[in-house]
């Protein structure tokens, strides 16, 4: 695939980041012969595991191969070119936008997707451990992982949200143990889960005992240690990993989870013209699938609109 740089002409479409989000709408902007090009900086959310699963035909495929695949396709669609930098800027301009890459070039295009979607901080977490089984044992989404652990004696950490969490979780195994790590939750919620028979441990966490990224043990800091096999994580600590859509004027409004959220269609448009988002940059996590839907819908949305400003200039 070429990683030269692309001529100074302007482009029809760039794409920031090359996830599932990004890659999918490189795809459809490729079947359509629109000139793009793709940022991608190669550092996924989900690189830290071993099998994604649920994508449908490629249930449990580990992430790289899935990249790799589609790297590979794209590469047969002359009008793409995937270049593999950072991006550090975009900037509107009169015909459109102005991204800057690390290595220095500036490209023009009159349309511009964020697919740089969210990124985990870890730390924010406070739970002495978590590095060694994020990905392996303990993870953010039960639908992605929860069926590899049915069955299993689970750990759910996680203060105010664990009791939205918690009937979920429970339908893939009837163990389940609440950890908040020293946070307090609202006297109804503990006792709507001790009343289905899920311990709630208060007392803040000292470590994760694990081996080879398995969860085995959460210790509490009396020293009281819970075996456990694997576990989610319902608390937030995660963020959007650019923040080139505020800066270039998309706005937001509050969701009913007391957040804001920003503003955007279903296709992805935003209120900026020529301006979109999709995948988890979107949603805050979309899953393989629903990043790739959105990808794909978008840039159909694009070519829409391309092709009907083409048609009534010519
Ligand atoms: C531990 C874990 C396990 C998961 N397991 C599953 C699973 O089993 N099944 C499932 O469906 N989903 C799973 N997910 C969720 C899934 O990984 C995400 O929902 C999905 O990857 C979102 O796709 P995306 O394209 O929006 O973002 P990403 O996949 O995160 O891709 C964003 C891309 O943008 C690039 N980027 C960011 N900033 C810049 C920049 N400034 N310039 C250029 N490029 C940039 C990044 O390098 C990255 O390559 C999991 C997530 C985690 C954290």
């Amino acid at each position: 695939m070429s990683t030269k740089l692309p001529n100074l002409n302007i482009l029809d479409l760039v794409i920031i980041g090359g996830g599932p989000a990004g890659m999918s709408a490189a795809l459809i902007a490729g079947r359509s012969l629109v000139d793009t090009v793709v940022v991608n900086a190669e550092s996924p959310r989900n690189a830290v595991t071993n099998a994604s699963h649920g994508f449908f035909t490629r249930d449990g495929a580990h992430p790289s191969e899935l990249f790799e695949t589609a790297k590979a396709q794209l590469a047969a669609y002359g009008t793409v070119q995937y270049i593999n930098d950072t991006v550090t800027s975009t900037r509107r301009v009169p015909e459109g936008f102005e991204v800057s890459l690390s290595n220095g070039s500036v490209l023009s295009t009159r349309k511009l997707v964020i697919a740089t979607g969210y990124t985990d901080d870890l730390q924010l977490l406070g739970l002495a451990g978590i590095e060694a089984v994020y990905g392996k044992s303990v993870y953010p989404c039960v639908f992605c992982d929860g069926f590899e652990h049915r069955n299993e004696r689970l750990a759910l950490f996680g203060g105010e949200m664990a009791i939205h969490y918690a009937p979920m979780i429970r339908l893939w195994s009837k163990d389940l143990a609440v950890f908040t790590n020293g946070a307090t939750i609202e006297p109804e919620a503990l006792n709507a889960l001790t009343s289905h028979d899920v311990p709630v441990y208060l007392e803040p966490i000292r470590s994760l005992e694990a081996h080879d990224g398995r969860l085995v043990a959460v210790e509490l800091e009396s020293g009281e240690r819970i075996e456990r096999d694997a576990g989610f994580i319902s608390d937030e600590y995660s963020h959007p990993t650019t923040t080139f859509a505020q800066s270039l004027g998309v706005t937001s409004s509050p969701t009913d989870w007391g957040t804001t959220a920003l503003d955007i269609s279903e296709a992805g448009a935003t209120n900026v013209a020529d301006l979109y988002v999709v995948g988890d940059a979107k949603t805050g996590f979309s899953g393989i699938v629903a990043a790739a839907a959105q990808g794909a819908e978008c840039v159909e949305s694009i070519v829409h609109e391309i092709a009907t400003q083409r048609w009534n200039r010519a």
